[in-house]
């Protein structure tokens, strides 16, 4: 992953105006003033820390002090009109007691367009005609999370005259207030109130409230105050067939699971029962939680993800037609989840591919590389070799027309893998080792 977008432009002009760093610099709507910050303190998080905000005519003369404590993101400070909007008084927490202020030339004189101190306000962006300024507000509250409170977006004039709510999502927090460039529409995000709840971008029609979206959906969890880190979505635009092997009602039907199909110029049983621990927790529920838990991931970095099954009550569906699903999906890799009932000594993984199809064992390659390290799982001790193994009898494989592989993440019938098997939290293990290879491959 990289970042896509840096968000704090700093720019040192210390050669123009002495030893001091000056950041953030801008110069107002006529050109006349540099409007910039100062970080006395030496603050390490420009980000998090107030710092002030000075004016300076471009021709020379003593700074004026426009704020005291602004933080240091782009949006805390926004041209508007003639002058400039102002986030001001955060320090540390943009939560509480931050308020809007209109600052112009030639006296800067701070002029609060907010009022109400009973709530912090912040992300002031200033309308296209420079009259309203759509703000977030929230709740005073010094956070312990900076994506936790319960926030909304409010029109406040610039001349202080009017203000009313523009959005607000009941349990959920709107903010990041961004204007179209006609003044139409505010962009804004929300987002549950909880840490890394996922991020959704709106608009709302200004003059009749009317709101849409979702528009987009952006990575998991805000930052600092509604500050997006983008990434790239490594798996956007792929598409992955997930195959969790066999089925949960397959046992009590044997005459369908037992017909003969297609396996690839020999006709073979339609699927399989699978095996189970020696405790009696099935194959057939383990590969669908670990594919469930998959698909989550997959789809969190961005794939189209197809199941050949999404329920553990049914039967098959039989391996030609797992094979067919991720073939009319095109899907970019497929990958069959199972996991073995070998001899109670035998243990570890093993990855199963189709000899010469150079890309099947790429896929192999990639899975066995990553399902070795996330999990810690051994090689199988009875399969394959060095966790890798080419099979020409697997009707699922045999008809595949997109890379696949099998894997055997483990083998029930072993005391040790079964242990672990049977806990949750393995299982999210396993599921992101798979996605780790499935990315790997597809990067
Ligand atoms: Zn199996």
């Amino acid at each position: 992953m990289k970042p896509m977008r840096t968000l704090l432009v700093t720019v040192t002009v210390a050669s123009l105006f002495g030893s001091a760093p000056h950041l953030n610099v801008r110069h107002s709507p006529d050109g006349r003033w540099l409007l910039y910050q100062t970080n006395p303190g030496g603050a390490g998080s420009i980000g998090a820390d107030g710092m002030p905000l000075w004016a300076r005519r471009v021709s020379g003369g003593r700074p004026i002090l426009v704020e005291r404590s602004v933080l240091g993101w782009p949006d805390f400070v926004q041209r508007c009109g003639n002058g400039f909007v102002v986030s001001a008084g955060g320090d540390r927490y943009v939560s509480a007691r931050n308020h809007v202020d209109v600052v112009r030339p030639p006296t800067w004189s701070p002029v609060n367009v907010s009022h109400d101190a009973r709530y912090s306000w912040f992300s002031a962006a200033c309308s296209p005609d420079g009259k309203w300024i759509a703000a977030t507000r929230t709740v005073n509250l010094e956070e312990g999370r900076f994506d936790s409170a319960d926030r909304s977006i409010w029109l406040l004039a610039v001349n202080g005259s009017a203000r009313r709510q523009l959005a607000r999502t009941p349990g959920a927090s709107d903010e990041a207030p961004h204007w179209s460039s006609d003044g139409r529409y505010v962009t804004y995000y929300r987002h549950a109130t909880h840490v890394n709840a996922r991020v959704f971008v709106y608009k709302v029609d200004v003059h009749n409230g009317r709101r849409f979206g979702p528009l987009a959906t952006l990575q998991d969890g805000l930052g600092y105050y509604g500050h997006q880190t983008f990434r790239e979505l490594p798996l956007l635009g792929k598409t992955i067939a997930v195959d969790p092997g066999h089925n949960g009602a397959n046992w009590a039907h044997p005459a369908q699971i037992n017909r003969p199909v297609d396996a690839g110029g020999f006709r073979k049983a339609c699927d399989t029962t699978g095996t189970s621990t020696n405790d009696g927790y099935s194959e057939a529920t383990y590969t669908f939680d670990v594919a469930t838990r998959l698909a989550r991931i997959l789809r969190r970095e961005g794939a189209r993800v197809v199941l050949t099954r999404t329920s553990n009550e049914g039967i098959g569906p039989c391996i030609d037609e797992r094979a067919a699903i991720g073939n009319r999906a095109h899907a970019d890799a497929a990958i069959s989840i199972h996991a073995d009932g070998g001899p109670p000594q035998g243990g570890g993984f093993d990855v199963i591919y189709k000899p010469n199809v150079p890309e099947s064992r790429r896929l192999a390659l990639a899975v066995r590389e990553a399902f070795a390290t996330v999990t810690d799982e051994p090689y199988s001790n009875y399969l394959g070799r060095d966790g890798l193994q080419a099979r020409t009898d697997l009707g699922g494989l045999n008809l595949s027309v997109v890379p696949k592989v099998l894997i055997e993440t483990a083998n029930m019938r072993n005391a040790g893998d079964a242990r672990r098997l049977e806990s949750a939290a393995y299982r999210e293990r396993v599921a992101l080792a798979l996605a780790r290879g499935l990315e790997t491959f597809l990067r």
